[in-house]
């Protein structure tokens, strides 16, 4: 079977002299490190999928891809908020119909109370529709085993076996992934996200909850705002749908770089419009940070406490080199207690770069903790805390905190302590459902848009 161009290394749909007139360097990170990546036991396997995925259809457009990176323009010159979050691991098998619903009527839940609360575009962001790859921090899980590396690679299921990773899972993720986004943006242009369904979107077990309470009043003055303009003879479309884009850690090149199609002379992601490094592979000399460097979508990258102002204002000037305000989002996963110490410096330093980048706050990754009961967890106050440190932080350097990126579920599951139903280390137990890290369930997500959306008016 033919592999890319004269049996050389895999290149992608477009023939490696094509892409390589129009996108020199878009394979040169071939040629340097990549952390994190599958220990594939047969090139071969791996290399008929590669060549599967370089000619399917794209799961997203490069239209979009740009729509969205001008509207990120708009957030990083602070006039709309970023809101990102979903699964941190999206698996196939919840790959549903109603799993995908739940997490995207949370979202649009926040979005409201942040639109409606706080008088701001919201810029809406999933973590979904491909987020199946997860970098680790070991390589081998508590019994031993292979460590999961999401279901892009390998099985959750603890089997040996089952955790060798399988390049046939590949077309499984991008098959997924173009199955879930068709729906979603399906349905964000029907009835799901229609403004006239707020008070459809509060889901029972949210409804009886005190942000769950608290959204109804805002669901009620829409529908009353609604009724008014009905009367008044405007009925726009913008009321009846909304944009909704996805977006997932851009780890496993080989998957990236097939999925990657020629636009314009430009070279897009086609796997989501919005791709991010994460803080495990943002090395400066890195595959990753040159694969990003050479492509058109938005991207972000994770800067995690121990980035310096130096190192940010290198990735900055590496992944933005036309300094195109909404290419970049440099995302903060600092932890609560170290926030307010360390972001000051990069932002300072990057503004004074001359780049305009989107800050964005995630408030998960930095206050992971393992609770009594021997739970991977997060609490909520600490959440709160960081995302309250980072408008801090912007509102004294007079710059704006763009967004959010959050680690949430439409489902009622209890994996991060606290939140208005004040759950405990014992508690933990009874819904802990997530394939990774802890979410934010949908009344503890609900509670955070009320209170950040405090913090965008005060
Ligand atoms: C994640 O977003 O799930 C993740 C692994 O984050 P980070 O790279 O910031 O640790
Ligand atoms: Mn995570």
């Amino acid at each position: 079977m033919p592999r890319g161009v004269a049996g050389g290394p895999y290149s992608g749909a477009v023939s490696l002299t094509e892409s390589a007139e129009l996108v020199p360097d878009l394979d040169r990170w071939r040629e340097l490190p990549a952390a994190q990546q599958p220990k594939w036991p047969d090139r071969g396997a791996l290399d008929d999928v590669l060549e599967t995925l370089s000619t399917v259809p794209p799961i997203v457009a490069p239209s979009e891809v740009d729509t969205l990176r001008a509207q990120l323009a708009e957030v990083a010159q602070g006039r709309a908020f970023l809101l990102q979050g979903g699964d941190c691991a999206e698996t196939f098998d919840l790959n549903t119909e109603p799993h995908l619903q739940s997490t995207t009527r949370t979202l649009l839940q926040m979005a409201v109370v942040l639109t409606y609360g706080a008088s701001v575009p919201v810029v809406k962001v999933g973590r979904v529709a491909g987020q199946y790859a997860k970098p680790r921090s070991s390589n081998t899980d508590a019994l031993g085993l292979p460590s999961y590396r999401g279901d892009m690679v390998n099985a959750l299921e603890p089997v040996m076996d089952k955790r060798i990773p399988d390049p046939g899972r590949l077309v499984r993720a991008y098959a997924n992934s173009a199955a879930a986004m068709n729906m979603i943006r399906a349905y964000a242009r029907g009835g799901l996200a229609d403004l006239h369904a707020v008070h459809d979107w509060n889901k029972d077990f949210v409804a009886t909850s005190p942000a769950g309470v608290r959204y109804e009043v805002i669901a009620r003055e829409i529908d009353r705002a609604l009724a008014f303009m009905k009367a008044c003879g405007i009925d726009s479309d913008a009321l009846r749908g909304v944009e909704l884009y996805n977006s997932h850690e851009g780890l496993i090149l080989d998957y990236e770089r097939a999925l990657t199609r020629m636009h314009d002379g430009r070279a897009y992601a086609a796997s989501a419009h919005f791709v991010w490094i994460g803080e495990r592979t943002r090395q400066m000399d890195g595959a990753h940070v040159e694969f990003f460097s050479q492509i058109a979508n938005p991207i972000g990258v994770k800067i995690g406490p121990t980035t310096t102002p130096e190192q940010a204002v290198e990735l900055v000037e590496r992944l933005d080199p036309e300094g195109l305000p909404g290419r970049l989002t440099l995302i903060s996963r600092m932890g609560n207690g170290k926030i307010r110490d360390v972001l000051p410096a990069i932002v300072e330093k990057v503004t004074a770069s001359g780049h305009t980048v989107v800050w964005q706050c995630d408030p998960m990754h930095g206050n992971t903790h393992e609770s009594s009961t021997g739970y991977k967890t997060r609490h909520f106050d600490r959440v709160v805390d960081e995302v309250l440190g980072f408008f801090d932080v912007h509102r004294s350097l007079g710059t704006w905190p763009g967004g959010i990126h959050v680690e949430l579920t439409g489902e009622d599951v209890t994996e991060c302590l606290g939140g208005a139903m004040e759950i405990s280390d014992e508690d933990l137990n009874s819904r802990y459902e997530t394939a990774c890290d802890p979410r934010l369930n949908t009344g503890q997500s609900l509670e955070l848009a009320f209170l950040v959306a405090e913090m965008l008016r005060g």
